[in-house]
């Protein structure tokens, strides 16, 4: 895959595009910051706003190939112009998704390190501020599970950095405890490197989402529910303090 645009510049929220093709539900740009949902983390929202004073709110992106279509509703069709528009990425939904995102890893990371090297079998993020991981832990005392939380609030508090780094294979095969889920393979880039999430002294993993820079930049998280989902999956749910 063609490396996304969110991930070589996270920050930029705010950007100039060409509509190249249109439906009556989206358009496609030439090009386009949204982070376009994959691993658990739902898709950027935002707006779309031309000359003279229109826009149009974007909700969800529907890939299609290696084309994000930027969705909005069908009441719209026609609106938006086959022209330059200016797209503004929800700031306030990014940071939601970010945080949980983030959370996830260092909750991951604790669950690794302490569960003997347990793998992810699924994740999704929602837009309440919660999210739900499953791990392949059959024999875990979930209070074992639940007492994570004051660690997991440590490792915020620690202000750890966050940063993207890309391996290639070589690097990849020494390295394979950064692959954590169970059967799902990270996708490599077009240059056959895959995308690693470092949290300074603690964790790397593959991952293709967004993170905050610093683990500082997170609410606090509550461990709020644990629930045995079959014989091997263990699911924790989290929740963003707010
Ligand atoms: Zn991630």
């Amino acid at each position: 895959m063609s490396p996304y645009l969110c991930h070589i510049d996270p920050d930029c929220l705010r950007f100039e595009a060409r509509v190249v093709a249109r439906r009556p539900d989206g358009v496609l740009l030439d090009r386009s910051f949204f982070y376009p949902g994959g691993g658990g983390q739902l898709a950027d929202r935002g707006t779309l706003a031309w000359e003279g004073g229109g826009s149009v709110r974007i909700d969800r992106i529907e890939m299609q190939g290696a084309n994000a279509w930027h969705c909005f509703d069908t009441a719209d069709a026609g609106r938006v112009p086959d022209d330059r528009v200016v797209v503004d990425v929800d700031a306030d939904f990014r940071f939601l998704m970010s945080q949980l995102h983030t959370g996830l890893h260092l909750l991951n990371a604790l669950v690794y390190q302490r569960f003997e090297g347990s793998l992810v079998t699924g994740v999704q993020m929602a837009a309440d501020g919660t999210a739900r991981i499953d791990f392949d832990l059959p024999a875990a005392d979930n209070n074992a599970l639940r007492a994570l939380e004051p660690a997991l609030n440590d490792l915020i508090a620690d202000g750890r950095p966050v940063k993207a780094l890309y391996l290639d294979a070589a690097a990849l095969a020494r390295e394979p405890g950064v692959l954590r889920s169970r059967s799902v393979a990270p996708p490599s880039q077009a240059d056959g490197t895959t995308r690693i999430i470092e949290i300074e002294g603690l964790d790397r993993q593959a991952c293709g989402g967004t993170h905050l820079s610093n683990t500082a930049q997170s609410a606090p998280l509550r461990i709020l529910k644990i629930e045995n989902k079959g014989q091997h999956n263990r699911r924790i749910r989290i929740g963003l303090v707010s």
